[in-house]
Parts: C-alpha cells; sequence; structure tokens
C-alpha cells in the first residue's frame, strides 16, 4: 500500500497500523508536489477544530489542484481506499461520496445487464 507522497505528516489521530508504507517505486509517487507537506496539510492533527480542519483541507486541495499526478493520486486513493487525509484533491468523505456513487453506478449496470440477457434469452 502507498503512502501518501506528503512526507512529514501529522497523523496523530490516525491509528499508525492504518498509515500506509511508503512506497517510492510507485511512477506517479515521485512527480507528486506535496512530496514534502511541511506545512502538514494533508492529515490532520489530532482535535483539529472544524473551521481549522475545513482551512487545512482547502490549502491541501490547492496544492493537489496544481499537482501533474493528480488524478493517478486520486484514483490510488479511492481503490485502496485510502481511510485518512486528503488525496487527489479529495477529503476521506468526498471520497466515499465517489465510492458510493461508483458502486451504486455498477449496481445498476449489473441490473440492465441481467435484464438484456433475460429479454434475449
Ligand atoms: S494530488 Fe495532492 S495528495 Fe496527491 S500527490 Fe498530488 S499534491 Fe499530493
Amino acid at each position: 500500500m502507498l503512502q501518501p507522497p506528503h512526507s512529514s505528516l501529522q497523523v496523530a489521530d490516525v491509528p499508525p497500523q492504518r498509515v500506509p508504507d511508503r512506497d517510492q517505486d510507485a511512477p506517479w509517487h515521485t512527480e507528486a508536489v506535496c512530496r514534502r507537506d511541511e506545512a502538514g496539510l494533508f492529515f490532520a492533527p489530532s482535535k483539529e477544530p472544524t473551521a481549522a480542519r475545513l482551512s487545512r483541507e482547502e490549502a491541501a486541495k490547492r496544492v493537489c489542484a496544481r499537482c501533474p499526478v493528480m488524478v493517478e493520486c486520486r484514483e490510488h486513493a479511492l481503490l485502496q481506499p485510502e481511510p485518512y487525509g486528503v488525496w487527489g484533491g479529495l477529503t476521506a468523505a468526498e471520497r466515499r461520496v465517489v465510492l458510493a456513487r461508483r458502486r451504486r453506478r455498477e449496481m445498476e449496470l449489473k441490473k440492465t445487464a441481467r435484464g438484456t440477457i433475460a429479454a434475449a434469452g
């Protein structure tokens, strides 16, 4: 499992076993704009107030917006799925919404395919 490219993480609220190992060989990883997240933008420090979290997440998203590997990073975070932090310009909550939409779309496609097969048979 990849660790986000942002390296100096403030992950006090993340159980250590959930922080994935960094995979320096990931091809997109080397181009990540956030390789040195010295501002600690991408993960929440413990007991972060809501207003501070929203401000930090927006700042992280601005970094992501100019990152050449945003699509790869986002897909990685969705496929894992990564439970914490900002990845590919999405917060964990936003990724959950995207994943729920994908699952719903897949179910609809399967249902349509079953209906098509039944009608043909
Ligand atoms: S999209 Fe954001 S989190 Fe992902 S590598 Fe780029 S800057 Fe880092």
